[in-house]
């Protein structure tokens, strides 16, 4: 019989994983593991050890684990066509029925769709878009993209530019020329530093700091501005009060497109069909993935807003055909999923559950670690929250890094047989539970996050480091 740890010596001899340390990997100095099941909220590992995931797969699993309805839609899909390319004007019925449902859902002032298979591609499709768009208007020299510190939209060259994170961009001479980042919406970290400004004074500053570096720029330099509704793989960081609304005044006068990246907030994590709804944010276009098809098959959209539209479709007349297009768009698999995906959750009424489950989640958050000796701020919205560890939550100063505290929270939280995510940049953990998450599930969330950090605030302790 093939043992979990066979596996995992034959996936060390030929595959490298993201987001893992190469070398050690390979020697065997860092752990692997095999996932082979999930049910529900949990997943399974090849030694028939279960997880509660907590980060939802990387917050994608949204209907859960396990769901026949999808494996079924995608296997009737299958037997009937597979795939057909969708170039030159060919289509399939799942792809015109995904379409008719994401603009039923995304509402007025949005036009088209074209779809990826994740979420990178679909951004690069973005800036592609946003490029043709100045074209066609004669405005060669407004191509300049801003994105934000600390935001994610992904691991390309260009959309690895875009994400705003130190450990994104050192290995591979990142960022590109021509994308900029501006302040995060960090109210944590920056209103300390801005002593005492209220939420919406620091809105209005970011927003300052914004229309500062499109003047220093040249308005007619830059041609648009991207941000996740919710700051996500940068921390999980909701935006300040009056934050959208201020930064869509700047990009408005100076006539600088604006791209919502939906990868995490689209499809109900945040108890909303999409976060732009939520916060009010009028995106020109949207970015969907992850949440589409709750992961069940690659597919990732584009949606394109009446404003953009009108412009690219005068295109074609000059410029010819778009010379953009990738093999697998609109897959009929994945369209397929996505469908029966987008009514489960409208069946079993998930993205309300994230509003009524969700703020449950920020409730028992609040009073856990809302007073806790190392915990600096609970945060977060709908399905989507995290802790930010602190040595004095007080003064809200980090733990000296080499102290790693967020990965080691995290481990002590595997050994709780509970998945929770140590976040790329400062000590933070981040929870994503699947959306099907009941109010007993969340219990036990925080009851094995509990056990986790009050275990490494012990050792801390007796560390000295506390
Ligand atoms: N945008 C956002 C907001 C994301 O969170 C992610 C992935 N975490 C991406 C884009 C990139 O998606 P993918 O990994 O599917 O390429």
């Amino acid at each position: 019989m093939t043992t979990h740890q066979d596996l995992i010596d034959r996936d060390r001899k030929v595959t490298f994983h993201a987001s893992t340390h190469l070398r050690d990997f390979a020697n065997g100095d860092a752990a692997g593991r095999v996932i082979t099941g999930g049910k529900g909220i949990n997943i399974i590992d090849k030694d028939g050890r279960e997880f509660i995931d907590g980060f939802a797969g990387l917050y994608c699993v949204n209907i859960g684990y396990g769901r026949t309805e999808v494996a079924e839609a995608i296997y009737q899909q299958a037997l009937e066509m597979a795939y057909y390319h969708t170039y030159v004007g060919h289509s399939n019925e799942p792809q015109i029925a995904l379409s008719e449902k994401i603009l039923e859902l995304a509402g007025p002032g949005m036009s088209k769709v074209y779809y990826g298979l994740g979420g990178s591609d679909a951004n690069e499709t973005q800036l592609k878009l946003v490029r043709y768009y100045n074209n066609v208007l004669g405005r060669p020299q407004k191509k300049k993209v801003i994105s934000r510190q600390r935001g994610y939209h992904g691991s390309g060259l260009a959309t690895g530019s875009l994400t705003g994170l130190k450990a994104f961009h050192d290995q591979f001479d990142l960022p590109m020329a021509g994308i900029l980042h501006t302040e995060a919406p960090y109210y944590y970290h920056r209103a300390a530093e801005q002593q005492g400004m209220s939420e919406r004074e620091f809105s209005a500053w970011c927003a300052g700091k914004l229309e500062e570096m499109i003047l220093a720029e040249g308005p007619d330099t830059v041609a648009a501005f991207i941000g996740e509704p919710v700051l996500g793989t940068g921390g999980i960081v909701p935006p300040p009060e009056g934050y959208w609304e201020a930064i869509q005044a700047v990009l408005d006068k100076y006539d600088i497109l604006l791209i919502a990246d939906e990868v995490v907030c689209g499809f109900g994590r945040i108890g909303a069909d999409f976060g732009s709804h939520k916060y009010g944010i009028k995106p020109d276009l949207i970015t969907v993935a992850k949440g589409l098809t709750s992961a069940y098959q690659p597919l990732s959209g584009v949606i394109v807003g009446d404003r953009v539209w009108k412009v690219l479709e005068q295109g074609t007349g000059e410029l010819g055909p778009i010379g953009h297009g990738w093999t697998y768009s609109g897959h009929a698999l994945g369209c397929a999923a996505a469908l029966a995906n987008l009514a489960i959750i409208e069946r079993e009424k998930l993205t309300q559950n994230a509003v009524d489950t969700g703020g449950y989640l920020q409730q028992r958050m609040q009073q856990a670690f809302g007073n806790h000796p190392i915990v600096g701020e609970a945060r977060g919205v709908g399905m989507l929250a995290a802790l930010e560890f602190s040595v004095d939550p007080e003064s809200r100063c980090h733990f000296d890094p080499s102290l790693k505290v967020g990965p080691r929270i995290a481990a002590a939280a595997m050994e709780e047989n509970l998945i929770a995510r140590a976040m790329p940049q400062g000590d933070i953990l981040g929870f994503a539970p699947p959306l099907i998450a009941t109010r007993d599930d969340i219990d036990e969330i925080v009851a094995r996050t509990e056990r986790a950090v009050n275990k490494v605030t012990d050792e801390l302790v007796r560390e000295g480091a506390l």
